[in-house]
Order: structure tokens, then C-alpha cells, then sequence
């Protein structure tokens, strides 16, 4: 897979594959010109960036053509699936602007699943199999080689009926028998080469208990549960194409049983997965995360999550922009992750308030400053929107700036403070620094300079050319804050790519980096969780959850430049 940061052009000239196919349909009547789409995650995670590319996608097609999206669970598998995962679904899918018509559950049709697979076996088009699943995967062949049939293949009838009943009342212990669908082991579609459809699972599922022990598995569930909706067009990611003929042959043969449907029919299209460089989108591995305590949980801000992102400073705003750039094709791809971070730099760049915050300060003293003063000086609030007005920021005798932003033996490009040399403290004065005190293993405590009380923003002497601007605050009229610094996850390109290496030996170890004396200016005092601001020359911040009884917590969401050469 190569990378990709161009945009998909093409996707933003004209519609896209998918909508195609749609306005088609609708032309030639079909359906009797009814658009109906589903989102159908399993519960056994939390949704993250790839998910979003679907829900855009099924949402999106339902909204643009006057349709229904509707919300299905696909939970058919009760061990890894859980409520937690369900209602952070729901969470995520309204934070990113989407609203379903109804609820669904694949649970929902057991009983019909059940019946139809009942149906199959007195038609001889399906038989229990007491094989192991590595026998039977062992008979399959290979895509140009026939399998062998199964020696239960030609069982009778009634003893597979019988065997049926037995796996769903917990008399047949889980992986001893299943059932499979009777189509031609000679298919050159591996799938049609007598596919599992129902497996034997004891364990409670979290909405029917422990009514069922027989559980269908996907191929047997998707296509139905779909057609049972009354799905129209049902979009999913490219691996399952080659399932698509599968679906199509249970529907058919479901068709069969329901003539009263009429014309009716649901037809799969499938779209490119999202793949994230420096990022991993398998839930399983994500799960793996949390569990074994490499991140803080599915909502840590270094997470592909949408509650990370969520909590790390992203809008919805952003990432609807983000996968209208990125568009739908046929070919699978690597997306750069720094089109994400240009996504939301981009959005927050328009409408987070430029604020001044000290992430690691050092002292400055303004000497000639008298004490005991307080000047406020105007700080534009967004220069890219007038509207947002402005706020005040107290000048003081005492202030913090960067620590980096100071050097005793500057190199000459070095244009922040050095003694000797004039720099501008944003929205106040020009200074030149006059000396430093250190302690006794030659750190410096402070740093001493004068100020030119004819350089104030506004005055006629303000606009002598000095090379650098620096942001500060004041000592006195600023709260101390923490401020938590991320980077990419994994230090690879394409950590699931790295086959013979253990994922996690890939995170990349300075992936957080917390600040805790970081000091931030008084106007944020109030701020609540998920608010966002533009901290000047560092990056774009936001409040985290973690902000509790005044003690301010950021997360830096991204900083001001691409640095994604870095690591
Ligand atoms: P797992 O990681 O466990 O394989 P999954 O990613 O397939 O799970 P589902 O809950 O089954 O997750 O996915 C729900 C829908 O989201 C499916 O239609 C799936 O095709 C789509 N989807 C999942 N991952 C991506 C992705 N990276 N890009 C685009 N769509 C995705
Ligand atoms: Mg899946």
C-alpha cells in the first residue's frame, strides 16, 4: 500500500461510486424509489476514525436522497460484546451530527433466523456437521482445488432437525457440532463451499440472556437481518465483497419463502477501509490497549477512537472534513495521518480564541517596571474572526515566559530573548534582557530585563522592528495548569504491517509527554471540559475531563505546524 496525502479529487468534482449506484437505482424505479441504509457495528468496542468513514457514508446517502439510516447492533457473538460498547455507539454516532430512525438489533430476528434456518434443513439445503471446525477447514481445499464433502453432509433430514433443537438447548457442548449451509464444495468462491451457519456459544448475551445457545454467524445474519429491515442499500468496507455472492444466495432463498415481498431487494456495495499511517484500527488491538493498560482507557486522546479524538480536541466539524477529502473508492490505501491533523488545525484555526499559556516557565523580572503595577493590555481573541472580539491580559512587574525562548550564548539566528537583544512580548512591550540568576548547578532561576515604556501596542515607538515576539503571562495574574503533550502512537508508518513484530513493542514511548507547572492566563479560569483554544505560538489545547475543583488540565490536540518529519 502506498501513502496517501492528496486529496481524492475526483470524489469532490463529481458523486461518488456509491451515490451512483443510488441515483441509479432511483431512476430505474427501484424499490419503488425507497432509500433505506443501516449502520451495523458489532458492540465489541468502541467506534474509531474508519467507523466514522462508514457512518458518513450510510448517514450521509440516507439524508442526500430523502432515505432512513437505521442503527442495527450486529450481535450475534454474546462473548465479546457488551452494553458499555452499545451505548458509547450511540454516543459517538450523535456527537458526529447523525440521527437514526430506529434502533435494531441482529438479536432482534433470532427467532426468524432460526426459522429460516429451519426452512434450509427440511429443504435439504443445510445439515449439522459434527466435525471440528479444523476438520472441516482442512476439507475445504483451495481456491483452485475442490473441497471434500463432509461425511454428515448426506445425514437425514429429521436427525439434522433433531441435532438443531439439541445445540440451542445447551445439550451440545460449544465447538462439538454446527450447522452448515449444503451449496458445492467445488465453488470457486470459498465461501459457497458449505459455509458454518450456525455455531454452538454458552455464554449470556447481553440483551437475550440465555434464551439462545445457537448462534448465527455473520454471513447468515448480515444479508437477513437486512432484508427483514427493509435495507435497500447496504454499504460495508471491500472484504466483503467476496461475500457478496453469499448474501445475495440467502436472500434469494429467503426470497423464496416470502413471495408476498414482491420486487423487493437489498444489494451490498462495498467502499476502501480507512487505514491511518502511525495508527492501528483493528478493535481487537485497540481492546488489547486498554486492557493491558497502554493507554488510559478507549477514550485516551492518542486513541483512533472517536471518544478520543473526542477528547483530544477534535470537532465533528473536522473529521466530517477530513472523510469528505479522503472520499470512497474501490482501492485499499494508507491515508497520512497528517491530513487528520490539517483537518482539525484547519477547523479549530477559524474558531478557537488565541489565548497565552507557559508550558514550561522560567521568571522574567521587568526591572524598571514599577511594583505593584497592573496594566491590561487587549489580546485579539481570533484574528480570523472579528466577531469573537477581544479579551484582557494583565501586565505585570513579574512575568513567565519559555523557557526555551531564552539562550545566554544565542547562536545569531537566534532571534527570542538573549541578553543584549530587544524582543516583543506579544500584546505589550519591547524588553531586552539585562541578566540572569542562576542557582548553584547553573540553572537559571531567572531572568532579568528592562522595557521601553514607548513600545506599548499602539504607541508610535511600537513598531520598531525587533525579530521576535514572545508570549508570556503574568505571575501573579496566572493559574497554574497541566498540560499533557501527545505524539503518534506507534513509531511506524504501518504498524500492522509489521507482522513478525509484537504490536506493542511499536508504541512509540514518548507518545505523552505531561507538563505539569505549566501556567496559563486568568481568562481561562472558567473553562470546561472539550472547550478549545489556540495557546499563542505553542499549538491547539483543549480542556480535559480530567479538570476537576479548578486544577486545569490541556491536552495539546495539535500543534500550529506540520511536524510530521519528527520522529
Ligand atoms: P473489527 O475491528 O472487530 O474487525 P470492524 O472494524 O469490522 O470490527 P464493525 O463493528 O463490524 O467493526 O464495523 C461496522 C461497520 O463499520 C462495518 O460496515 C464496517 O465495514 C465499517 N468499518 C469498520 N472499520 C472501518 C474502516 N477502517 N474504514 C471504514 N469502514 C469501516
Ligand atoms: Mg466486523
Amino acid at each position: 500500500m502506498s501513502v496517501e496525502n492528496n486529496t481524492n479529487e475526483e470524489s469532490k468534482k463529481s458523486l461518488n461510486f456509491i451515490e451512483i449506484i443510488v441515483e441509479k437505482d432511483l431512476a430505474e424505479g427501484k424499490n419503488e424509489g425507497r432509500i433505506q441504509t443501516r449502520f451495523p457495528p458489532e458492540p465489541n468496542g468502541y467506534l474509531h476514525i474508519g467507523h466514522a468513514k462508514a457512518i458518513c457514508m450510510d448517514f450521509g446517502i440516507a439524508q442526500k436522497y430523502g432515505g432512513v439510516c437505521n442503527l442495527r447492533f450486529d450481535d450475534t457473538n454474546p462473548t465479546k460484546e457488551d452494553v458499555e460498547y452499545v451505548d458509547s455507539i450511540m454516543e459517538d454516532i450523535q456527537w458526529l451530527g447523525y440521527h437514526w430512525k430506529n434502533v435494531y438489533y441482529a438479536s432482534d430476528y433470532f427467532p426468524q433466523l432460526w426459522d429460516f434456518a429451519v426452512q434450509l434443513i427440511k429443504s435439504g439445503k443445510a445439515y449439522i456437521d459434527e466435525q471440528s471446525s479444523e476438520e472441516i477447514a482442512k476439507q475445504k481445499g483451495t481456491p483452485t482445488q475442490p473441497g471434500t464433502h463432509s461425511p454428515y453432509r448426506d445425514r437425514p433430514i429429521e436427525e439434522s432437525l433433531d441435532l438443531f433443537q439439541k445445540m440451542n438447548q445447551g445439550l451440545i457442548p460449544e465447538g462439538a457440532m454446527v450447522l452448515r449451509a449444503k451449496i458445492d464444495m467445488a465453488n470457486p468462491n470459498m465461501h459457497f463451499r458449505d459455509p458454518i451457519i450456525y455455531r454452538v456459544i454458552n455464554y449470556p448475551h447481553h440483551r437475550t440472556g440465555t434464551t439462545w445457545k445457537a448462534y448465527p454467524m455473520y454471513d447468515f445474519a448480515h444479508g437477513q437481518s437486512d432484508y427483514f429491515e427493509g435495507v435497500t442499500h447496504s454499504i460495508c468496507t471491500l472484504e466483503f465483497e467476496v461475500h457478496r455472492p453469499l448474501y445475495d444466495y440467502f436472500v434469494d432463498e429467503l426470497k423464496q419463502l416470502r413471495p408476498e415481498d414482491g420486487e423487493y431487494r437489498t444489494r451490498q456495495s462495498e467502499f476502501n477501509r480507512l487505514n491511518l499511517t502511525y495508527t492501528m484500527m483493528s478493535k481487537r488491538k485497540l481492546l488489547q490497549l486498554v486492557q493491558e493498560g497502554l493507554v488510559s482507557g478507549w477514550d485516551d486522546p492518542r486513541m483512533p477512537t472517536i471518544t478520543g479524538l473526542r477528547r483530544r480536541g477534535y470537532t465533528p466539524e473536522a473529521i466530517h472534513k477530513f472523510i469528505d477529502k479522503i472520499g470512497y473508492t474501490k482501492f485499499e490505501a494508507l491515508i497520512d495521518i497528517a491530513l487528520l491533523e490539517h483537518a482539525i488545525r484547519e477547523d479549530l484555526n477559524a474558531k478557537a480564541k488565541r489565548v497565552s499559556a507557559v508550558i514550561d516557565p522560567v521568571k522574567l523580572i521587568i526591572t524598571n517596571y514599577p511594583e505593584g503595577k497592573v496594566e491590561r493590555m487587549e489580546a485579539v481573541n481570533n484574528p480570523e474572526d472579528e466577531s469573537m472580539g477581544t479579551h484582557e491580559i494583565a501586565f505585570t512587574r513579574e512575568l513567565f515566559i519559555e523557557r526555551e525562548d531564552f539562550m545566554e550564548d544565542a547562536p545569531k539566528k537566534f532571534f527570542r530573548m538573549t541578553p543584549g537583544q530587544e524582543v516583543r512580548l506579544k500584546n505589550a512591550y519591547i524588553v531586552k534582557c539585562t541578566g540572569v540568576k542562576k542557582d548553584a548547578a547553573g540553572n537559571i532561576e531567572e531572568i532579568y530585563a528592562e522595557y521601553d515604556p514607548q513600545t506599548k501596542s499602539g504607541m508610535p515607538e511600537s513598531n520598531r522592528k525587533v525579530k521576535g515576539t514572545l508570549h508570556w503571562v503574568s505571575v501573579e495574574h496566572s493559574i497554574p495548569a497541566e498540560v499533557r503533550l501527545y505524539d503518534r502512537l506507534f513509531t511506524v508508518e504501518n504498524p500492522s504491517e509489521e507482522k513478525d513484530k509484537d504490536f506493542r513493542e511499536l508504541l512509540n514511548p514518548d507518545s505523552l509527554v505531561v507538563k505539569t507547572n505549566a501556567r496559563v492566563e486568568k481568562e481561562l479560569e472558567n473553562s470546561k471540559p472539550f472547550d478549545n483554544f489556540q495557546f499563542q505560538r505553542l499549538g491547539y489545547f483543549n480542556v480535559d475531563p480530567d479538570t476537576k475543583n479548578g486544577k486545569l488540565v490541556f491536552n495539546r490536540t495539535v500543534s500550529l505546524k506540520d511536524s510530521k518529519n519528527k520522529l
